[in-house]
Parts: C-alpha cells; structure tokens; sequence
C-alpha cells in the first residue's frame, strides 16, 4: 500500500460485528443461533412457519439494541475515515446490524437488509421498526394493508443495491474486505471484479477466507486491531490539509 487514493470501497462482513457480540449465520454448519438457515432464512421458510421466523428477529432485533452491544474501535476507526478521508468513501456490509451507523458512518450499503427495519410483503416499501412485529402486523402504505416482514436479504432472494455496488467497484482504487468469510455470494465476487478495474486490494480477517488468494495484500488479526491501523494508514497518505 503505497498510493494516495482516491475512491475507496470497504466490504465488511460478520467478522467486524463479531466483537461487539454479534452472532451471524455460520457457513460451516449452517446454523444461526442454533437454528437452521433453511428455516430462518428463507422465502420458503417464512412461508412454512411465519412466527417462528418472524420470532426469530424479533429477538435479533432486541438483542442488537441490549445496552452491552456497541461498535468495537474496527467501526469506529472507520466513521473516523469517513470524517477525515478527503476523498470518496463507499461502505458496503453484508451484515444486517447498525453498528456501521452507532460507528459513525451514513450512507451504509446494507447488500442484506437491516434488522431496524421491516417491509411489506405486497409493495416492497420499508420503514423503520425497532420493536416486534408479528403475523397480523399490517403495513400502511396497501389499499388492502398487508403482512409485514423483516427487511433482511434471505437466501435465495437478490441483494439491494447491486447498481451502486456495482459502480463503486468500478471507479475503487483501492478495495478492502474486512471480517468476511469469503463463501457467500455475489459479495465474494467483488474483489476480483475490483482487481479487473484496477484496485490495490486488501484482506483484513481472522483468518484467510476462502478467496484469499485474490487480493494482494492481507492482514490476520482481531478487527479491532487491524481496522484502526489499516486507517491511520490511509489518512497518512492523504495530502496535508489545513
Ligand atoms: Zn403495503
């Protein structure tokens, strides 16, 4: 890492949330809190048992505003380069918290939904929802309101916003992955289209993931660790301002 940049694009997944006492879904066994994918985190399963799942974030959803679940110093080093990176920031998260936002960042991609909000099945709009929402929790925007649902990306359906993840990618000179396993799809894609437009890339994880091989640089550490120095970093490089 030698440059100054310009455009900066920063995946993070579970592994930055992990810290702070965020359990998500593990590829390994397929389980989330105990409980399987295929029941918590599908169309079909939603369809199968409705209140099991919707019990299900529910207590996600309270347990991400319990008073001991706060950004670890990886978020906030990087609200800290949002304030201070002169150039273009773009953060995209597969995780569905909003630790990114209590870290200090705002206009967060959330690729997977956010549990602080729901939406109706029938028009798609979401809004904003901290409490619980059950079967018969109608929407308000439906001549004929309708059933609300977690705003939570299930597999098999298609994550937001891939038109801007897509242009950022394009126009990043440098793309960092940080805490992510690398297993899940399209967002174990975006490194290498980064590396086709150009990009320096960095791996910040635990571990190596299982796409190791295609970044350049790589970091194995706590994120707590690695994210605050990967950004003094960054912000060393930029030109001295006033
Ligand atoms: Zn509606």
């Amino acid at each position: 890492m030698t440059a100054h940049y310009a455009n900066i694009v920063i995946l993070t997944g579970a592994g930055i949330s992990a810290e702070s006492g965020i359990q998500t879904f593990r590829a390994e066994d397929g389980l989330w809190e105990n409980c399987r994918v295929e029941d918590v985190a599908t169309p079909e399963g939603f369809v199968a048992d409705p209140d099991f799942v919707q019990d299900f974030y529910n207590q996600r959803r309270s347990k991400l505003q319990e008073k001991g679940i706060k950004p670890n110093a990886a978020h906030l080093a990087l609200g800290q380069l949002q304030a201070k990176f002169s150039g273009s920031l773009t953060i995209i998260t597969q995780n569905i918290d909003d630790l990114h936002e209590r870290g200090g960042n705002t206009d967060v991609i959330h690729m997977h939904g956010e549990l602080l909000k729901v939406r109706c099945v029938v028009s798609g709009r979401v809004v904003e929802h901290k409490g619980d929402i059950v079967t018969g929790d109608l929407c308000s925007c439906c001549e004929h309101p309708a059933q609300l649902r977690p705003h939570i990306v299930w597999f098999g359906e298609i994550p937001l916003e891939m038109e801007a993840i897509d242009l950022a990618i394009k126009n990043a000179d440098l793309f960092v992955a940080i805490g992510t396993s690398g297993n899940v799809y399209p967002a174990a894609g975006f490194v290498q289209s980064a590396r086709l437009y150009g990009a320096h890339t960095i791996e910040v994880n635990l571990q190596p993931s299982m796409v190791e091989n295609q970044f350049e640089e790589k970091r194995y550490g706590k994120a707590s660790v690695e994210v605050p120095l990967l950004v003094e970093q960054i912000l060393q490089m930029e030109p001295e301002s006033e």
